[in-house]
């Protein structure tokens, strides 16, 4: 028995020039091990388009028409040239004989001003005659015994408004009559017969069609479909970065992913390979090592939603009417009038009442839609019982698709909430009777924002944030370089998503829609063109398809703070190493905790003291178990830590503080930190934190700015005692708080602290004679920046809680 055969089909996208046919060519050759193998071709791209506007240009005796003939003439025949063809000169023959007659034809339609449905079938196919015969010739050249087979011999449909229907049985008795004796065969896409031997098409992407009719009529047990994505996607890659290919589909997913608008395969294309069971598979000519999506009978179910899709340019019709109550057959009614002039009414959605009917058309059938209606209930609109036939034109059908939708519990809410989320209102909903899909129209110029917002929901994890950093100081700076070396490693080990997907300082920033590489992230942002602009940049960081947001203000400006709480009401999540707004009034530091409450969600703040020290989390651990706290006592700044532990007597306290600036260990401006300022902040965090209600000017500070000789002096004399000076925030148990100098011996623990080390000591109930202490280095970027990425890490984890 001679093997079966294998079909393979190139789209448009596949065969763009002649270096796309030398890739198909050499797919098929590769692929194949010893079966016969037919390949059926859709024209080159854009060609087909070409051709139908030719034609209406003619009609509307545009002289264009002409040029654009010209144009794809010049394209053809460059391609055949490309290809470097043995019998180049008779197909260029062929094909510009073919140009010639075309050009006769729409002088015709020039002058009558007429293209008839006839002549636009005829033209329109004319790309896939010449693509096929490209790729023919060129196999021979490669010393192939190929045949070339145009399909309008063999392949008797019935036009149908949408589709065509196949006489299998002479299209059958046709082909063994005209099946050239070979195992290479190619053969024209798109492009038939009606009975009466007219040229039509099957219309259009129906090359896909094309090739699982093929499939059927030669036997086949498997149809490629060759384009120019890695398969079928989880929605359009175009419009859905985050789209994933499906490994596997059912038939009667694939038709309905296609159906509602997933271009990628003609949905009428399922049908002969359900009947004939063909596996189709859909692959990448740009990555044939890809495996493909795979369709066939049935597809894995516990994955309850395989895709989404969207068709753009509908219309939604409501008919409404008090008379239209409990009156049997008005739908079979409409919509056999509908169906008897062709519009095809692509969904119908149930309404809650009997009232009303709505539906949903093509915009290109929408006006005779509306008059078929109207006519159909004239009398019941006079009589007033119909009361409205309403249009609404800029409507597009978003759907989502799979078969495991009626077995899983809370599929329909999550893709309305995911809408309802990302603001979209929807205007009717459909569930599929065959309840593998639920649809929904909504306005057109949102079908992006909604694809996204539902892919999102059913595809990513709950860990995804989309992150947009303030400031690219040394904080800012370090955060991005230490994210960039871990993103990769966290996605995939721990399912933690984070994207950076925008950055800005004072002057410019950088955004991208699915996230930065963070590669070259300097210089890409010294060379962005675009200006800083808060608004834009937050808006872009709260993106509506991604699960959460967060920003990271990575700068020590008091302005900014001031937008925290209209963050929060805009449902982003706040990190931030910024004391300003938890030194604030105290006011606002309620309103803010409230705003947050209320939105659910997450400000973090760990690295307000401590830098990267667990203190804040310290604290809050010990206040909500219960312990009470007697007192708080600390050096609280790196940066003070490190003046004073550098103070050793061969030194002045200015040319310390200098050393420490230029380390990057004080705040931007060091009078912030000599001051006590930092300390005093610190210190009300602290306070409040432990549920005091205190604001600034309650902390006793002891200033260091312009105290070099009062400091030299006291150096001096704790020297001659044998002790240090540390400069120390205390938070007392009667709530007294004050930041200054003071004395320690030698043997104290807040004596032997190094470099920017800060120490914390938490004297309490349950730690009394033994207070807890919580030493490291507090201030410098690494430490610091490190802090905050442990705060991004710690809301990626109570986000995906919450799931
Ligand atoms: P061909 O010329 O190969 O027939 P098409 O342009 O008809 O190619 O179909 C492929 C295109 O379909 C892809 O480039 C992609 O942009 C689009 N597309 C839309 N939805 C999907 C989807 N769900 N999966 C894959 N591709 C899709
Ligand atoms: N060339 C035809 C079209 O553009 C058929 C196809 O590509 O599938 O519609
Ligand atoms: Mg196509």
């Amino acid at each position: 028995m001679t093997p079966a055969w294998t079909v393979h089909k190139f789209g448009g996208t596949s065969l763009a020039d002649a270096y796309r046919y030398r890739a198909a060519a050499e797919i098929v050759l590769s692929q194949r091990s010893g079966e016969p193998v037919a390949v059926v071709v859709s024209a080159m791209s854009g060609v087909t388009n070409a051709l139908i506007e030719s034609v209406n240009l003619a009609a509307a005796q545009h002289a264009s028409y002409l040029e654009k003939l010209q144009a794809l003439q010049d394209r053809h025949l460059e391609t055949i040239a490309g290809l470097q063809l043995q019998n180049a000169q008779t197909l260029t023959e062929t094909l510009v004989a073919d140009f010639n007659a075309i050009k006769e034809v729409l002088r015709g339609v020039w002058i009558t001003k007429l293209a008839s449905e006839r002549i636009i079938e005829f033209v329109s196919g004319h790309g896939e005659l010449w693509s096929s015969q490209l790729l023919h010739a060129y196999l021979e050249s490669q010393g192939q015994r190929s045949a070339w087979l145009d399909a309008r011999k063999v392949l008797v449909v019935e036009p149908q408004t949408n589709s065509v229907a196949v006489d299998w049985q002479i299209s059958k008795q046709k082909l063994q009559a005209h099946q050239p004796e070979t195992d290479l065969l190619v053969i024209t896409g798109y492009i038939a017969s009606t009975r009466d031997g007219v040229a039509t098409t099957l219309k259009r992407n129906g090359s896909d069609l094309s090739a699982s009719i093929f499939a059927a009529l030669l036997g086949a047990p498997s149809v490629t479909i060759w384009t120019d994505v890695d398969g079928v996607f989880s929605a359009d890659p175009r419009r859905v970065p985050d789209a994933v290919v499906i490994p596997e589909l059912s038939y009667q997913e694939a038709a309905e992913l296609a159906y509602f608008g997933a271009k990628v395969i003609h949905p009428n294309t399922m049908s002969p390979a359900i009947a004939n069971d063909i596996t189709v598979w859909i692959k990448n000519t740009f990555r044939p090592e890809a495996r493909g999506t795979r369709i066939s009978a049935s597809s894995p179910k516990d994955v309850p939603i395989k895709g989404f899709a969207a068709v753009e340019d509908m219309v939604l019709i409501n008919v409404e009417g008090t008379g239209m109550i409990g009156i049997p057959g008005v739908a079979h009614k409409l919509f056999g009038a509908l169906r008897a002039v062709d519009v095809s009414v692509v969904m119908i959605s149930q309404a809650s009442s009997e009232h009303s009917i709505c539906f949903a058309v093509p915009l290109t059938h929408a006006e005779l839609a509306k008059q078929t209606v109207e006519e159909t209930f004239a009398v019941e609109i006079q009589r007033g019982e119909i009361q409205t036939v309403d249009l609404t034109a800029g409507c597009c059908i978003i759907a989502m698709v799979g078969d495991g939708m009626i077995e899983t519990l809370g599929i329909a809410g999550k893709f309305f909430s995911a809408l309802g989320k990302a603001g979209i209102s929807v205007r009717a909903i459909a569930q599929g009777s065959s309840e593998r899909n639920i649809s929904a129209v909504i306005e057109q110029h949102e079908a992006t924002k909604a694809l996204r917002a539902i892919h999102s929901a059913f595809y990513l994890s709950n860990q995804t944030l989309s992150i947009g950093v303030i400031g690219t100081g040394l904080i800012g700076g370090t955060l991005l370089d230490q994210l960039r070396t871990r993103i990769e490693e966290l996605k995939r080990h721990r399912g933690i998503d984070l994207r950076v997907r925008g950055i800005t300082n004072s002057r410019q920033m950088i955004l991208a829609d699915r996230h930065l590489t963070l590669e070259g992230w300097r210089d890409e942002l010294s060379a962005s063109s675009r200006k800083a602009d808060l608004e834009d940049f937050i808006n872009h960081v709260n993106a509506a398809h991604l699960p959460h947001a967060v920003l990271i203000d990575a700068t020590a400006s008091a302005e900014l703070t001031e937008h925290y709480e209209s963050w929060l009401a805009k449902g982003i999540n706040i990190i931030t190493p910024n004391k300003k707004s938890n030194a604030g009034p105290l006011s606002a530091y309620r309103r803010l905790r409230e705003t947050a409450r209320q939105h659910q969600r997450y400000f973090l703040y760990e690295t307000n003291v401590g830098a990267g020290l667990p203190i804040i989390q310290t604290l809050r651990g010990l206040v909500e178990t219960g312990d009470q706290i007697i007192k708080i006592e600390g050096v609280l700044s790196g940066t003070l830590s490190y003046i004073f532990n550098s103070l050793d007597g061969g030194n002045t306290f200015s040319e310390v503080v200098h050393e420490a600036h230029s380390l990057g260990l004080t705040e931007p401006d060091p009078r912030e930190d000599l001051s006590g300022m930092d300390v005093a902040r610190k210190l009300i965090i602290l306070a409040r934190e432990m549920g005091l209600e205190v604001e600034m000017d309650a902390v006793q500070v002891e200033s260091l700015v312009g105290e070099d000789s009062r400091i030299a002096a006291l150096l001096n004399s704790a020297r001659e005692r044998s002790e240090v000076i540390r400069y120390v925030g205390t938070i007392d148990s009667n709530g007294n708080l004050s930041a200054g100098m003071r004395s320690y011996p030698l043997d104290h623990p807040f004596a032997r602290l190094t470099g920017s080390d800060n120490i914390v000591s938490f004297q309490t109930a349950r730690y009394n004679s033994q207070p807890m202490i919580v030493r490291g280095p507090g201030a410098g970027p690494e430490v610091t920046a490190a802090g905050v990425f442990a705060d991004l890490l710690r809301l990626a984890s109570f986000l995906g809680a919450h799931q």
